[in-house]
């Protein structure tokens, strides 16, 4: 059963002005449908052929594991965002970032800068561990932090590809412009 890219969950258009149609248009349509592809194209008669997504993740390594983390990270990358987005997390989740970054606006400046300093192409995740604490992790090229058993809760890409087209080189003000998009609703019920 091949594998299929996933509806986004909200128009083409809808995250605009913050990332704009013509990047989606790229991001979503071409290459996350090309890591789509390429995972059909390598699994096929090995042992990886009739296995989940994330069954995938915890045994491939290669291309076969950067394909499929990457078909992963993208759809839980589009589910971190929202035309309704920004603002502050509330409840609960507000009450853990207070108590494991000091306070919101130090949880976000701290995972920007984790965003503006991962060298190269990578992901930034705030994730939950197996003890409940709350962390800013770097992953470079395709990591993804299921194989270290950690809970992602929300997802920057960094990669060049998520913002070269609005921003060119300008990283940070793509990360500033994601803060407007972050669903804190979804954030808060993985969390
Ligand atoms: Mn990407």
């Amino acid at each position: 059963m091949p594998f299929t890219l996933p509806e986004l969950p909200y128009p083409i258009d809808a995250l605009e002005p913050h990332i704009s149609k013509q990047t989606l248009e790229f991001h979503y349509g071409k290459h996350h449908q090309a890591y789509v592809n390429n995972l059909n194209k390598l699994i096929p008669d090995t042992e990886f052929a009739d296995l989940s997504l994330e069954e995938i993740i915890m045994k491939a390594d290669g291309g076969i594991f950067n394909n499929a983390a990457q078909v992963w990270n993208h759809t839980f990358y589009w589910n971190c965002l929202s035309p309704n987005g920004g603002g502050m997390p509330d409840g609960k989740l507000e009450i853990a970032i207070n108590a494991f970054f000091e306070s919101f606006d130090n949880f976000k400046e701290q995972f920007s800068t984790a965003a503006a300093t991962l060298f190269g192409s990578g992901w930034v995740w705030l994730i939950k561990d197996a003890y409940g604490n709350l962390d800013i992790v770097q992953a470079s090229n395709a990591d993804c932090p299921i194989t270290s058993g950690l809970t992602p809760l929300l997802t920057c890409d960094v990669w060049e590809h998520a913002y070269y087209l609005d921003k060119q080189n300008a990283r940070p003000a793509y990360v500033a412009d994601f803060w407007e998009l972050v669903d804190w609703k979804a954030v808060g019920a993985r969390f």
